[in-house]
């Protein structure tokens, strides 16, 4: 489990600060959604809480219920507006070392616009 202390600089800080630019999609009193700058999909939204949360256990262990329900609410609020609901879509989370997280403040992948394939390639023997 990631144990490292959240970093007040790290990309997603400074985009919510303002500090960086994105290209946002919508907002919410607790939650902020903006395009992935490196789209793995012709939908790629990351959905972040405005709190200060290293990953997804970090959130859910310590932000408040309306915190919470905040932000899968605005997952669901995308998901509506992006059209993705008839065609379905995938969401992610990376979680510390093994998942290959690199931003340590929590975000949801949302991806979809197209089929998407497998979620993962086979594992190596
Ligand atoms: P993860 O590996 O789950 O931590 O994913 C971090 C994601 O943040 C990657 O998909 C990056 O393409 C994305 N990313 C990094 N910097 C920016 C940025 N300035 N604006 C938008 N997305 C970014």
């Amino acid at each position: 489990m990631n144990k490292k202390p959240y970093d007040p600089n790290n990309v997603f800080a400074r985009i919510l600060r303002g500090e960086i630019p994105a290209e946002r999609v919508c907002d919410s009193k607790h939650s902020f959604a903006f395009y992935d700058i490196s789209h793995a999909a012709p939908v790629h939204v990351l959905v972040i809480p405005r709190g200060e949360y290293t990953d997804f256990h970090d959130f859910t262990s310590r932000a408040t219920n309306e915190e919470i329900i905040d932000f899968w609410k605005l997952v669901d609020t995308i998901a509506a507006e992006q059209s993705l609901l008839p065609t379905g879509f995938r969401l992610i989370s990376n979680i510390g070392h093994d998942s290959g997280q690199e931003v340590f403040h929590f975000h949801v992948h949302m991806l979809g616009g197209a089929p998407l394939g497998p979620i993962l390639a086979p594992a190596q023997k």
